[in-house]
């Protein structure tokens, strides 16, 4: 449920950021700011720091950055409204009646109940139509697939008429509220009245939350229409980023295995399930998604990734690792051998071959120095920095240090880097954790009265107009070395937002977050007058003219050298006007 817009805006500005975070980051005062350890990135000495006033974090060590919102969510891993709701109750602001935590009783727990209901007809609908005459292809398919009737009655799988309004009928018909049969997703509304269903044609697959109830549906296209899987809208019922499928039934086998087979699709999945393979899950995502690994680690410690082994299948799973390593899990990979998946593998060679393969799944790192070896080669010492760099990333997500150190030496070996610098380079930054060697960032101080600039910026409002004003009209922008974020500010400005820091670091790179934040957390800084700014401004645009005239005199030289008298004449006119301005300035 939404809350009004403006109350975001209200509890920021109420609620006290050093408190909020100072309750998960001991922070300590320095000068004007908090500082404390990062607890985004593993670290030594602070570098992550606090600004009371601007309402701004930022960790000079990761980047990580934002406002007091921001930080609840991603500590707490909670979406917007949420983190709302909760630095609201912290800072003791009522919040809205309708937008409490108490489900029991709000209008969504309400709908949640109901559209449980939805999916529970819907589901006895499908199954029921699979059964139908108009459903003899799929039946066709389903024993061409070689899935099992056992399988068909476990995995729910039915079957959606092409009329275009069964289900719609159907579930009106059980006298289910309008509004519910739109907010399930199943049935959508016809511009002339009336409803119409979502999937037509197709073989469903139903999905289920973690304790088996239905929340949404997979309908896989029977001939060439696309998408080849449609699957429901997110409903408040139903997100795709938090759901894995099949672990409702699989749930129990993992814990007794102590690992999951994760694959891609349903298909490999009823076929791994189908080999015996009871402890399968799928994905149904080209890449875990981090919901999705949280929901995994509390199941069991170690998990077998079986992708697809085409190019999006890789990619997939290197995305994929780096989220399951830093959930501490131990992580095999299976390759199977030519272009087929776990569906198809099983298909051809059967379950006995496919549960082979299993045994044989590599240990992650062995994977990745094989696919790092791939890649870049040993041929010469770049390759192999090349190869060490693309590891790197993934031992950085592991949190256990004497894991990593173990790691590290056996990735070396594999890449043949075990004695030399590249080796301590390497050994070094696997157990800090370090991603990659970066490449130091140039300029890391923007001058300080620049700085005092941004500083005013911030917190004027009433100076902002008329200072920018000055700096775009008389182009001296381009005098500043900060101009990208002094113009970022005033683009804030014009478009008549309110400046703040956080807002303002989003629409910056890396590097200039990090120049930003400098200015921010500056304990140097002190107060900074309207007058001053007038005297900088000043100072820049008599450096501009100035600028002017130097490149004037040089043209006024060549024109006398050229014993060109009319350009001379011309030039020193204008020469003329610029020291005329200079004064002015002075
Ligand atoms: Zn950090």
């Amino acid at each position: 449920m939404a809350l009004p817009a403006d109350f975001a805006q209200h509890v920021k500005s109420a609620a006290d950021i050093v408190r909020v975070i100072g309750e998960t980051v001991t922070l300590k005062k320095s000068g004007s700011n908090h500082i404390g350890l990062c607890p985004f990135h593993q670290e030594k000495t602070p570098s992550f720091s606090v600004h009371a006033t601007r309402q701004f974090y930022y960790c000079f060590g990761c980047g990580a950055k934002g406002d007091v919102f921001r930080f609840v969510m991603e500590m707490e891993k909670v979406p917007f409204p949420e983190a709302v709701r909760r630095v609201a109750q912290r800072a003791g602001i009522p919040v809205p009646a309708y937008a409490t935590a108490d489900e029991a009783a709000t209008p969504e727990a309400r709908l949640r109940k109901a559209l449980e209901e939805v999916h529970e007809r819907a589901l006895a609908f499908y199954r029921k139509q699979l059964q139908s005459a108009e459903a003899a292809p799929v039946r066709e398919l389903i024993r061409q697939r070689g899935v099992t009737d056992e399988s068909v009655q476990g995995f729910g799988l039915g079957y959606a008429p092409t009329s275009g309004d069964a289900l719609a009928n159907f579930l009106s018909r059980e006298g289910l509220a309008a509004n519910v049969l739109e907010a399930s997703g199943l049935v959508l509304r016809r511009d002339t009245g009336g409803y119409f269903d979502r999937f037509r044609g197709r073989w469903m697959f139903p999905i289920t939350n973690e304790t088996g109830k239905t929340i949404a549906f997979a309908g896989r296209a029977l001939g060439s229409d696309q998408p080849k899987y449609l699957n429901s809208p997110e409903t408040p019922l139903y997100t795709k980023s938090r759901v894995l499928y099949n672990l409702s039934r699989a749930r129990e086998a993992i814990r007794k295995a102590g690992a999951a087979l994760l694959v891609e699709g349903y298909m490999d999945a009823i076929a791994a399930w189908q080999a015996g393979i009871e402890n399968v899950i799928a994905s149904c995502g080209t890449s875990l998604t981090e919901p999705q690994v949280h929901l995994l680690t509390r199941c069991a410690p170690e998990v077998i990734v079986s992708y697809d082994p085409d190019s999006a299948g890789v990619a997939a799973t290197d995305r994929s690792l780096g989220l399951l390593l830093e959930g501490g899990m131990s992580v095999r990979i299976l390759r199977l051998p030519g272009a087929l998946d776990p569906d198809q593998y099983v298909r051809q060679f059967g379950a006995e071959a496919y549960k082979a393969r299993l045994t044989e799944a590599q240990p992650v790192f062995r994977y990745l120095a094989t696919r790092a070896l791939e890649l870049h080669g040993t041929a010469s010492p770049e390759a192999k920095l090349a190869a060490v760099n693309f590891v790197l990333p993934f031992v950085a997500r592991v949190p256990n240090k004497l894991i990593r150190a173990e790691l590290a030496a056996d990735i070396a070996q594999k890449i043949d880097v075990s004695t030399g610098l590249v080796w301590e380079a390497f050994r070094k930054a696997a157990l800090d954790r370090r991603e990659q060697m970066q490449a130091p960032a140039t300029g890391s101080r923007i001058p300080n009265a620049e700085a005092m600039l941004i500083r005013l910026l911030l917190d004027s409002e009433e100076a902002c107009k008329d200072i920018g004003n000055r700096l775009e009209n008389k182009g001296l922008l381009e005098e500043l070395e900060g101009r990208t974020i002094v113009s970022a500010l005033l683009g804030m400005i014009a478009g008549g937002s309110i400046p703040d820091v956080a807002s303002l670091a989003d629409r910056l790179d890396e590097s200039q977050q990090r120049l930003l934040a400098a200015v921010v957390f500056d304990n140097e800084a002190r107060p900074v007058s309207f007058g001053e700014i007038n005297t900088y401004i000043l100072a820049l645009d008599r450096k501009r003219v100035q600028r002017q005239r130097l490149s004037l005199q040089h043209k006024i030289q060549a024109a006398q050298k050229s014993q060109d008298s009319q350009l001379a004449i011309e030039l020193l006119r204008e020469q003329n006007e610029l020291d005329k301005e200079l004064a002015k300035l002075l």
